[in-house]
């Protein structure tokens, strides 16, 4: 049994030298990919639950990494995040999302609003203001054509700074939201310190919405909550027309999900939006 116990604590051994390897390889490859621009922008339609339409599209990151094909951001977020490397990606990431605004509204697409994922990291560390400031001059982009995704967690991360630098941020006229509602440390307080315009209800609630009791008395009371402090509210993840037809219900303002579409590359996204698909 010692024997056996010994091969197993070398075991162990060997796997996390071949995990901390492996994220090393990582860490090297991703700050090759920033050297070489390997990301790419995706967009994810967002459709108004009432009328059908498009309203918006969120910009979702994607990697195009040589040998390894599209790497999706779960693969290389948290190690973005961990190196520091991510705020010199999200200040790529606000640079390109305007520029493509900008683009739509000079094409038969037309003015679009689009939504960018924020790391906390870029308003400690990085100039997340000055970015978005600089990228909407640079285009000659209206401000609320832009919106920022946050998450809890990263609202609660360096708060005061946060807050004033939002704040300055939606008086020029940028909207801001709150990301995967519901699934971080959930204090109510902040929906009236934080200067938010939307909450963005976590696919983790949706997808039982129509079967689990539960989960239909969370998105009922965010969305009753979201509206009494006038905010807007989009489902995230909606993949049926049953889901679809409890948020019309309920008066759910947005849908996002694989049910109207997937995120998709500009040129599939432009032909969706110029086609006029409705939900
Ligand atoms: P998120 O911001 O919550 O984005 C929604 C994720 O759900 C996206 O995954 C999207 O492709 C996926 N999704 C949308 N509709 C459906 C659906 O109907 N069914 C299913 N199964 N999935 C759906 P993705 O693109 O892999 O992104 C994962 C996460 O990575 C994002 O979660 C976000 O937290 C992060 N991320 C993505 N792009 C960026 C970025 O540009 N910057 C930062 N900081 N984070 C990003
Ligand atoms: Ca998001
Ligand atoms: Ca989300
Ligand atoms: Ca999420």
């Amino acid at each position: 049994a010692k024997q056996a116990g010994r091969n197993t604590f070398r075991f162990f051994t060997a796997q996390m030298n071949v995990e901390v390897v492996a994220r090393l390889e990582l860490e090297t490859a991703l700050r090759r990919a920033v050297e070489h621009r390997e990301f790419v922008l995706h967009y994810q339609p967002k459709v108004q639950v009432d009328s059908g339409r498009v309203c918006g599209l969120e910009a979702l990151v994607r990697w195009e990494r040589p040998g390894h094909g599209l790497v999706l951001p779960g693969e290389f977020i948290q190690a973005l995040e961990d190196t520091g490397l991510i705020v010199r990606v999200g200040r790529w990431i606000v640079a390109t999302a305007c520029k493509q605004i900008r683009a739509w509204m000079d094409s038969p697409v037309g003015p679009r609003q689009v939504s960018i994922n924020v790391s906390s990291r870029q308003f400690g560390e990085g100039d997340l203001e000055g970015d978005v400031i600089r990228a909407l001059e640079l285009n000659g982009v209206p401000p609320d054509l832009l919106e920022l995704e946050l998450t809890e967690t990263s609202l609660l991360a360096n708060t005061e700074l946060t807050i004033a630098c939002l704040r300055r941020l939606k008086k020029l006229g940028v909207r801001v939201s709150i990301d995967d509602f519901g699934t971080g440390y959930s204090s109510l307080a902040y929906l009236r310190r934080f200067p938010i315009d939307k909450l963005k209800i976590d696919k983790g609630f949706i997808d039982d919405v129509t079967s689990n009791p539960d989960d239909a008395s969370i998105v009922l009371a965010i969305v009753r909550m979201a509206r009494s402090l006038k905010l807007e509210t989009v489902a995230e993840g909606v993949e049926t027309t049953a889901q679809l037809a409890f948020l019309r219900r309920h008066g759910c303002d947005q849908m996002q999900g694989y049910l109207f579409s997937k995120p998709l590359a500009v040129p599939e996204v432009e032909a969706l939006m110029l086609e006029g698909r409705t939900l």
